[in-house]
């Protein structure tokens, strides 16, 4: 690896910095730091119909791209973290970093829906592909998926309805399976959450028992064209997404048939250099 230059030194001084803050801003939504907006006692009655146009229009005014929703059925269950995850930054040394002793996710679990939301990702991020600021910019980006939320789950709450914000460091899922299920996209050759209009975007998620209407996946021909495109493969620096020309069949939470990529490999070069190549040349 070749040295890094002063001007990479600064670019990881402010990355470092900018992870710091919004840390903070993270640490700050756990689970029991957050004062929720307490439930109203009186239930505002409407057809579910109307609950799903309203709520959908609301999120678009928050500022997600797509939304759509689903129900957390007995399928959902492996998909919920049942030890927690780590609260704050991935690097130990920092101030905010708190080891997450685990938490245990009840299981039914209290919701009857999840409303997942897109939320576009700044394309000048994705330009830089890579270095420190990719990651400052990442750790920004999840702090302001915090908020529309957050905004949503004291909005129904004040309607009357039990709800609850997901939010991305303190989250109870994993998230990709959910936004598949709500109609949101398919899942890539790299891991992620492709829609039709592509893949810069993130995923924010509210749990709800506001009777909704569910969505139902879509299949927009991803499949097919992953197995020809493999543009994240062939630019991921780490080589940690499958170059295979057909997915294969993975028996592990869940049995599923995809392609692999090894979270390990990934994860060692972002937290080495930054990264979200794969996010960014995908078509
Ligand atoms: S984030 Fe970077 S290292 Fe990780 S899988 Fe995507 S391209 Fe590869
Ligand atoms: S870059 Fe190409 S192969 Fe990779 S997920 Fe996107 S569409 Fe699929």
């Amino acid at each position: 690896m070749s040295e890094i230059s002063d001007e990479e030194k600064l670019d990881y001084t402010w990355s470092n910095a900018f992870q710091m803050a919004m840390d903070s801003w993270h640490v700050s939504l756990a689970p029991g730091k957050f004062a929720q907006a307490p439930i109203s006692a009186t239930k505002v009655e409407m057809s579910p119909e109307t609950a799903t146009a309203k709520i959908k229009n609301l999120c678009r005014w928050f500022g997600a791209e797509d939304v759509g929703i689903c129900e957390v059925t007995e399928d959902m269950k492996p998909f919920f973290y049942s030890i927690g995850r780590t609260q704050g930054t991935y690097t130990t040394g920092h101030k905010n970093y708190q080891e997450d002793k685990g938490r245990a996710i009840p299981w039914p679990y209290p919701y009857k829906y999840c409303i997942v939301m897109t939320d576009k990702c700044d394309a000048k991020t994705l330009d830089g592909l890579r270095g420190p600021l990719v990651e400052a910019s990442t750790k920004i980006a999840c702090a302001q998926s915090d908020f529309a939320p957050h905004y949503l789950e004291s909005i129904i709450r004040t309607l009357g309805y039990d709800a609850k914000a997901n939010p991305f460091s303190n989250t109870d899922i994993m998230e990709e399976p959910f936004a598949v299920k709500a109609g949101i996209g398919e899942l890539g050759r790299s891991g992620i959450v492709i829609t039709p209009f592509g893949a810069q975007f993130r995923l924010m998620e509210v749990f709800t028992n506001l009777p909704l209407v569910p969505d139902k996946p879509i299949d927009f021909g991803l499949q097919e064209f992953c197995k020809v495109c493999k543009k994240c493969a062939e630019n991921c620096p780490a080589g940690a997404i499958s170059n295979d020309d057909e997915p294969s069949e993975f028996v592990t939470t869940v049995k599923s048939i995809r392609w692999s990529q090894d979270g390990k490999k990934c994860l060692a070069y972002r937290l080495a250099y930054g990264c979200s190549t794969c996010q960014g040349v995908c078509p």
